[in-house]
């Protein structure tokens, strides 16, 4: 009989859970905490491996501000996040993460991360209440699909061509960012099988490809307190202040990665960034500041006049678009020139030749459509007894802790209903 595999179901539960992510382990705790037998599948060696990397390294694990204060935050589909999150909100999660003998501290923005400083806490903990509510956890498997008749779930087939069976299946893969943590979308390819809709992906929260070469020869500049601009046809759709990097390619830091999200709802390439080095001055007290800079350096050359106003990386840059020879004598730089000079650092131009790939994305821009899934449990309108949790599912925050929070309130959601 050879070539001829017959699939064996080797197993069988109430709730199949598969990823073992932020949003797979909330829902695997809080469904075996509600006396359910439940199986956690995660591909990869150990539980949280995006977790991890989260935060750089100590994971932003939520956000303390409101309800109305997530609503601005999450751009994409808030009102269908609003009983997961009314239902299980940050508060709910620290109270979770404290018992778990994981403390909380609260930082600028009301950033929440582990007191520790450390990401693998908050997996620990996690990890402890799918065990402690007692989750059976097989690693180093690969759901391959999920098995449903009569649109009724039936259980999942792994990638080895075991079958284990379930009344429930809870999809908690993530989305396509950063794909080494083992998120490389094969929920989609699984709700897509099933007769869900997929809206476009694309990557979210992900540095920018510059045009201007000028841009790379700044590579490793940070700049605080500076404001973008972005425009498309002549419109502006984003203004904000904080910090940005330079880097080989073009432009990175929290602001850039803010403003590559609402870039998504334009054509990428029509839009113009406008970079203001100095927002706290107007054009006036700028000129009045570069002014009194050119008095105190009256006999040096230009290219020496600028070091008050300016980090010394920036200053050959901008020498080189004013225009004004860089050896010219201060005392004969005319005004004209000057105020060039002035409408320049308040109007750097830059242009987007692209968003950088998933690799380097925060988040994934789209996903299992909202429409299809019943907001007030998680469950799909189309296949009895699947649930979503997380990114997998069409919604997306900023940064501050919002996306996490989202796993965690889908993820309850989805384990309490189930
Ligand atoms: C660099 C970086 C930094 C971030 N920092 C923050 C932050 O500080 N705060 C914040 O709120 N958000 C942050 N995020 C976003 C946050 O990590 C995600 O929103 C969150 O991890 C999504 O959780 P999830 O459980 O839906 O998906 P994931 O965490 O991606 O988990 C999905 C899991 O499913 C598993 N899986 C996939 N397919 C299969 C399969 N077929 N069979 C079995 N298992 C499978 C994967 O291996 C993975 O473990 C960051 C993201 C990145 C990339």
């Amino acid at each position: 009989m050879y070539g001829l595999t017959i699939p064996v179901i080797c197993a069988s539960y109430d709730v199949v859970v598969v990823g073992g992510g932020a949003a797979g382990m909330m829902a695997a705790g809080t469904a075996a905490s509600r006396g359910k037998r439940v199986l956690l599948i995660e591909r990869n060696e150990k539980p949280g491996k995006k977790i991890y990397i989260t935060g750089k390294g100590r994971c932003n694990v939520t956000n303390a501000s409101d309800l109305n204060a997530y609503m601005r935050n999450i751009p994409t589909n808030p009102r269908f996040l609003y009983s997961a999150l009314s239902r299980f909100f940050n508060n709910d999660l620290i109270a979770l993460l404290d018992d778990m003998g994981v403390p909380t501290k609260i930082e600028r923005g009301n950033r929440v991360f582990p007191a520790s400083d450390k990401s693998s806490d908050i997996i620990k903990g996690l990890y402890r209440y799918v065990e402690q509510n007692g989750a059976d956890v097989w690693f180093n498997t690969r759901v391959k699909d999920i098995m449903a008749e009569n649109n009724a779930v039936k259980g999942v087939e792994l990638y080895d061509g075991r079958l284990v069976e379930a009344t429930s299946v809870i999809l908690a893969t993530g989305g396509l960012s950063y794909p080494t943590t083992g998120s490389t979308g094969d929920g989609y390819t699984m709700a897509e099988r099933l007769g869900h809709t997929i809206k476009p992906l694309m990557p979210s929260l992900v540095p920018l490809d510059i045009v201007e070469d000028w841009v790379k020869s700044l590579q490793g500049l940070s700049l605080k307190n500076v404001k973008l601009s972005a425009y498309a046809g002549g419109k502006r759709f984003f203004e904000e202040q904080g910090e940005m990097l330079f880097t080989h390619f073009g432009i990175s830091g929290p602001l850039v990665l803010t403003l590559s999200r609402y870039m998504l709802d334009h054509n990428v390439t029509d839009i113009e960034i406008v970079l203001d080095l100095k927002p706290a001055l107007t054009l006036q007290q700028l000129d009045e500041r570069i002014r009194r800079d050119f008095s105190k350096y009256n006999n040096k050359q230009f290219k020496n006049s600028l070091g008050d106003l300016l980090p010394q990386k920036l200053i050959p840059v901008i020498v080189e678009l004013s225009h004004i020879e860089q050896d010219k004598p201060v005392n004969q730089i005319t005004k004209e020139e000057r105020r060039n000079l002035v409408e320049m650092l308040k109007e750097l131009k830059m242009h987007v030749l692209g968003l950088r790939s998933f690799k380097e994305a925060v988040i994934t821009h789209g996903g299992v459509d909202v429409r299809e899934i019943d907001p007030k449990t998680m469950e799909s309108k189309l296949v009895k007894g699947l649930y979503f949790a997380g990114e997998i599912i069409d919604v997306d925050a900023l940064t501050g802790g919002y996306n996490l929070q989202i796993a965690f309130s889908t993820g309850y959601l989805a384990g309490a209903s189930c």
